[in-house]
């Protein structure tokens, strides 16, 4: 168990105290982003039928089996409790007016960037931030009991940002991953919905197998044209299929995939992916952040997709040299 006491009473009073709570999440959202924010949206409501619990953001159309967002006005923020989960800085807040509401909370599993927030539940050991919201009701005293829906949120979130377990859980994932398991819910149903891909997806996985780079250092690279997306008709969010191929390849530690973003100057969205070392350092560097082992920057240029190159090259070579 992570969470203090004192977190835990600071949280559970504002949420007794407002009337409107809003829940915001990051840009660009994956199953954790949006099974911690809806998760908590229905714990929340399902404790208190008559408060206003609102979520905020764009829908994506790959998570819409998930949940919907609400429409929200800058009307909706006064005397409102805003919640932001799995979002380390504020830049990657999605939806407008967070800072306009009565307070602020940050419930988060990144490492620390930006402090910001009147309370900040951050902590970089917890897994995913489904993880925190799962303990949160754990340890409410049945001031936010588990539910069958939020369950099945929390857990796609768990098993989504674990890697459906692969990528260092700990004895607090697995327990917060047994109280949903504990609930009435279809986990194979959960599961079936990250490994099912459509055909197109399927071929477009094929075009990464053939066109990884892997170079001696121990690092992995693939270029995401607008071009090649298009072949493929395969939308941002569907090449995230192919982000981790590397991480099975034999003598790899590092990956990059670099995806060209929509504009006339080439732009990068940069995924950082490890097994071996610290890569956050490196998004940081390049105008991103996140975990110690995944991360997301921009490249504005070709050149500085190289640099990022270099820079992996030789955290990776140095990283081999030390295993040795
Ligand atoms: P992604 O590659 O988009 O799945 O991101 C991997 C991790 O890095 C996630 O935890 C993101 O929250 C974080 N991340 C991605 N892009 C950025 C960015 N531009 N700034 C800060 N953190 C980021």
């Amino acid at each position: 168990m992570l969470i203090t006491e004192q977190e835990l009473d600071t949280l559970f009073s504002w949420i007794e105290e407002y009337d409107t709570i809003i829940i915001h999440r990051h840009v660009r959202p994956d199953p954790d982003a949006i099974g911690s924010q809806l998760g908590l949206k229905v714990l929340i409501q399902n404790a208190y039928p008559n408060k206003r619990i609102l979520a905020a953001g764009t829908s994506i159309e790959s998570l819409t089996w998930m949940g919907k967002m609400d429409d929200l006005s800058k009307d909706d923020y006064k005397d409102a409790l805003v919640i932001i989960t799995d979002t380390a800085n504020q830049e990657r807040i999605d939806g407008a007016h967070y800072d306009e509401g009565a307070k602020l909370i940050k419930i988060d599993h990144h490492i620390v960037v930006d402090e910001y927030g009147d309370l900040q539940i951050a902590y970089p050991e917890a897994t995913s931030a489904s993880q925190l919201i799962t303990e949160i009701s754990q340890r409410s005293n049945d001031r936010l009991p588990m539910t069958d829906e939020a369950s099945e949120l929390l857990y796609a979130g768990i098993v989504a940002d674990t890697g459906r377990f692969l990528y260092s859980p700990t004895p607090d994932t697995f327990e917060a991953a047994k109280v949903l398991v504990g609930q009435d819910i279809d986990t194979r149903q959960i599961t079936d919905r990250f490994s099912e891909t459509a055909i197109k997806e399927a071929r477009f996985q094929g075009f990464a197998y053939e066109n990884i780079e892997f170079h001696e250092e121990g690092v992995a690279s693939l270029l995401i044209t607008r071009e090649i997306m298009e072949d493929y008709d395969i939308s941002e969010d569907a090449t995230n299929i192919v982000l981790n191929i590397p991480s099975n390849v034999k003598g790899m530690y590092t990956w990059v995939n670099f995806i060209e973003q929509e504009g006339d100057n080439p732009k990068y969205r940069v995924r950082l992916r490890s097994k071996g070392p610290a890569i956050n350092h490196i998004a940081q560097a390049h105008g991103g952040g996140g975990h110690a082992m995944a991360s997301g920057a921009k490249a504005n240029s070709t050149e500085e997709m190289e640099e990022i190159m270099k820079e992996l090259k030789e955290i990776t070579t140095e990283y081999k040299a030390n295993l040795a």
